[in-house]
């Protein structure tokens, strides 16, 4: 079974719901003229957009909770659900029940990691085990041991869906965690096609979901220094360690604004009389 990530929907006109909240904190009228305003297009679309690219630039984040969006997402395993479940704010999920629902395939499915194949003789090893676990399970069922109980037995790898409802304020902050390298690959897999879908949806505020390094966001890495080394955006995003170095210098004096002295000093060399 595939990962799976469709956007469900998303609530109607996001930048103008993000407008109107902004516009609300910033101006004498009230919501109602605002929103007369935008009804009788005295403030047009691009405008909307324009205003929007400049509040996202700053630290002003809680309009982003008024924008929300519905996911359906299927063909991930417990393993990264008991990962995506920690999220606990501005989030909500309905995820697929393994009390109400019973595995009836012959064989049990489940998610299996590229290690796992890649490694010799391991992929046949899973599947064996996959096999027998399948086999009590079902010799559970057939015995009358509830569903509740016979899944104690179905391992992480066991498939799940869900759908979510998730504000974009959140959802930055899922992809700042998630969207890191040192994040599970499955995890972040799948809120990388989260991203996508937004990206596709609502352009002007779905290039915003990056990891925390990126440059929309906090735009350094704070993670281990022998991570970054590893990560594979390590060579393009800075470790918060170079800015403080680079800050240090800049204190003790080694880093100053260039003054027309120092203009005056490079100026002729290599040249001089
Ligand atoms: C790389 C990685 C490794 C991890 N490893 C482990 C691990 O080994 N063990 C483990 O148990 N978990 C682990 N986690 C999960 C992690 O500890 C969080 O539970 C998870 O990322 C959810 O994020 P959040 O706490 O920011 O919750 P969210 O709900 O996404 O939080 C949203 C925001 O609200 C704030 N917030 C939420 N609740 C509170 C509160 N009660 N008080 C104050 N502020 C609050 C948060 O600080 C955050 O800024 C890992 C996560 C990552 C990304």
């Amino acid at each position: 079974m595939p990962l799976e990530v469709t956007l469900i929907d998303y609530a109607r006109d996001p930048l103008t719901k993000l407008y109107g909240a902004y516009r609300t904190c910033y101006t004498p009228k009230t919501p109602a003229e605002v929103w007369a305003e935008i009804g009788d297009g005295r403030i047009a679309p691009a405008t909307i957009r324009d205003f929007i690219q400049e509040r996202l630039k700053t630290g002003h984040a809680s309009p982003l909770e008024q924008v929300v969006f519905w996911f359906g997402i299927s063909g991930v395993s417990r393993s990264l659900s008991h990962q995506f479940v920690r999220h606990r704010i501005g989030i909500s999920f309905e995820q697929q029940s393994q009390r109400y629902v019973k595995y009836k395939e012959e064989r049990l499915d489940y998610v299996t990691p590229k290690t796992w194949e890649k490694t010799p003789g391991m992929r046949a090893e899973y599947d064996r085990l996959m096999a027998e676990i399948t086999r009590v399970y079902q010799l559970a069922l057939e015995r009358g041991i509830p569903a509740e109980d016979a899944r104690f037995v179905l391992p992480n790898a066991t498939p799940t869906n869900f759908q979510v409802m998730v504000n974009f304020a959140e959802l930055l902050h899922i992809a700042d965690l998630r969207l890191c390298w040192r994040a599970q690959w499955e995890i972040r897999h799948m809120v990388a096609l989260m991203r996508r879908e937004i990206v596709k949806a609502v352009p002007e505020i779905g290039g915003y979901l990056q990891p925390k390094c990126g440059d929309k966001r906090m735009g350094y890495c704070d993670e281990p220094v022998k991570d970054w080394e590893q990560c594979p955006i390590g060579k393009v995003r800075p470790h918060k360690e170079q800015i403080f170095e680079l800050f240090r210098q800049y204190k003790s004096g080694h880093l100053v604004p260039l003054g027309e002295d120092d203009l005056r000093k490079v100026e002729d060399a290599g040249n001089e009389e």
